[in-house]
């Protein structure tokens, strides 16, 4: 686990960010500038699923590191792969970085804009004889290339002619040829100790649908051959990548060093983010969806950025959240806890509080005049006057929450139960005269009397109470279903004891209470407002809500697990 102290002194200090480093050296050294005056990053994603908290740490990298150095950032999507990527993952892209709190201006590029110069590119490599058309099969290719301990063998087609190759990849571009049936690949060397250097396929044939050049190709460069020079093009000073990439540096610096692109960037590459009791992988997370193990990529239980932002998290606490992270080339994983807690940090200083009851037990104060009702005072926010007050309304009916009330309480619970005092939040102080019961023996009523010389919870009497209690006036109540959440995944790590990650699934990741009573203000709550219900926990609206029929969202709730966990240390 690698979590930075939440002290603010120390915070900024965390594990670091080496890359930041770099590029303040590379600056301070007069390595960047000639051609583009200023360092340029650029976050690219391929648009096969959704962007999760693993991305929103490339995202805030990227974006973050152009905005220290006066740079720009880029918004490149990598779409190569026509077969499995959609126009509505590009959408869904768009707005979830926007919505992260970035602006890529009017950079935004598309690999699949530069297909014409690729090819052109490859062209140019054959001519210099340093690729060649294979007709060996994809399962050949990989047999020929050799392991990790044995050097590859040379295809029989690797010393092809310069015009034979050119005729064969030209009719490859005109779609002569069916899938698979022939590559192009560099022409690098088979023995080299990394196996990425052992002629790379560089373009297969696909007679795919392409989201955005349609059926205009039939050859489609791989990831290798279009991102170093895409990033070329769009004059990247700095590309940033996740590990996985260290070992195709050498290929990258081979293309660019063997094309005729017009700068020359260079691939970094640090540790991906990992969260505990999730999945930050994109195959997977499709598979939960695809498997119907979760409501969609947005479900509140998803990492997703889009699941994170429909359950409530704010933007500024997935930043925060990535920046006190740091940045390191060694793996970690981070504690989903941390991420709550940052959610908690933000949300603490700026959610207004509310009233709700989530299981309610009806309270019947008998003193209290039929038919009447008033307005009381309540503050928005006990840290922060500027938030105002705001009326809840006060009746002979209120619900309050089942656990506030125990029959025969023991010693601890300062709550209320027969005979006992509390007060009410924002109200009165009530004595519980009666408890009524059904048929079972479970509690379906209180009978209480309340003190009218108590309104806005204190006595002139000066006699204390121990307990204070939420409540909503039931006549005027919003009826709502609210949904609580859990880990979706059991272990820490799941699928890591060698079995299948979806056998780790919690089957309690989502309880749904109906019936929940709200205090009326809450009607007006909008989509991405966030408040906290007293003595609950973070809410917000989900999108599932209609307007007589309320859905909220448990964010988090008020117990900070992490801080815990860290005072214990
Ligand atoms: P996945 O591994 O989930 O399938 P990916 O790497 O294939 O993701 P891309 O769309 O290619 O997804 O990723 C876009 C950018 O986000 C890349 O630069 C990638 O390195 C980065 N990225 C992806 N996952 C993580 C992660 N867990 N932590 C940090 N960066 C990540
Ligand atoms: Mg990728």
């Amino acid at each position: 686990m690698n979590t930075p102290p939440d002290n603010p002194e120390t915070e900024d200090e965390g594990p670091g960010n080496f890359i930041r480093d770099i590029v303040a050296g590379d600056i301070a050294a007069g390595r960047v500038g000639e051609k583009t005056r200023g360092i340029v990053t650029r976050f690219p994603p391929e648009p096969n699923g959704y962007l999760h908290l693993g991305h929103a740490k490339s995202i805030v990298l990227n974006f973050g590191i152009a905005a220290d150095f006066n740079g720009r950032c880029h918004l490149r999507f990598d779409d190569t792969n026509p077969v499995k990527e959609e126009m509505e993952f590009i959408k869904a892209i768009e707005e979830d970085v926007r919505w992260l709190g970035f602006d890529w201006g009017e950079h935004l590029y598309f690999a699949s804009d530069n297909f014409e110069t690729l090819y052109q590119w490859a062209e140019h490599l054959i001519k210099n004889e340093k690729a060649y058309v294979d007709d060996l099969t994809a399962d050949d290719i990989r047999e020929y290339r050799g392991t990790l301990t044995e050097p590859g063998r040379p295809s029989p087609f690797r010393d092809r002619g310069v015009d034979e190759n050119l005729d064969l990849f030209r009719r490859m571009r005109a779609g002569e040829f069916a899938d698979g049936e022939r590559v192009l690949r560099a022409k690098i060397d088979m023995a080299a100790g990394n196996i990425n250097m052992r002629d790379p396929v560089l373009y297969r044939i696909l007679h795919a649908d392409h989201p955005r050049t349609g059926n205009a190709w039939s050859i489609y460069p791989t990831y290798d051959f279009a991102h170093g020079q895409s990033d070329a093009i769009e004059g990247i000073t700095h590309s940033l990548c996740t590990l996985e990439f260290e070992d195709h540096r050498p290929l990258y610096d081979w293309l660019i060093e063997n094309l005729p692109v017009p700068a020359t960037p260079h691939q970094y590459e640090f540790a991906r983010l990992n969260l505990t009791n999730t999945v930050l992988s994109k195959r997977r997370l499709t598979q939960l969806v695809t498997e119907n193990h979760v409501q969609g990529w947005n479900d509140p239980r998803m990492p997703t950025i889009s699941g994170l932002r429909r359950r409530g998290v704010p933007a500024a606490a997935i930043r925060d959240f990535c920046n006190r992270i740091g940045v390191t080339k060694a793996a970690s994983t981070a504690e989903t806890a941390y991420l709550d807690h940052c959610t908690r940090d933000i949300l603490n200083a700026e959610a207004p509080r509310r009233l709700g009851v989530l299981d309610p037990l009806k309270v019947v104060i008998e003193n209290y005049p039929e038919g009447e009702s008033e307005e009381l005072d309540a503050a928005n926010h006990p840290g922060d006057e500027t938030q105002g007050t705001r009326k809840v309304p006060f009746s002979r009916e209120i619900y309050i929450e089942r656990s506030d009330f125990m029959e025969e309480p023991p010693k601890k619970f300062f709550r209320l139960g027969p005979g006992r005092e509390v007060r009410l939040r924002f109200a009165y102080f009530i004595i519980c005269t009666d408890v009524i019961k059904d048929a079972d023996g479970t509690v379906t009523e209180l009978h209480c009397t309340y003190d009218p010389e108590t309104r806005g919870g204190n006595a002139p009497d000066g006699r204390k109470v121990k307990g204070t209690i939420h409540w909503v006036s039931a006549p005027q109540a919003l009826t709502a279903e609210v949904r609580l959440y859990e880990h979706l995944f059991n272990e820490s790590e799941p699928g890591s004891g060698g079995t299948d990650f979806l056998d780790d699934i919690n089957p309690d990741s989502l309880s749904v209470l109906k019936g929940c009573k709200l205090e009326p203000s809450l009607a007006d709550l909008g989509l991405g407002d966030n408040v906290q219900f007293e003595r609950q926990g973070y809410f917000c609206l989900d999108t599932d809500s209609s307007a007589d029929a309320p859905v909220f969202n448990r964010t988090v709730g008020l117990r900070d697990s992490w801080a815990k966990t860290q005072k214990k240390d």
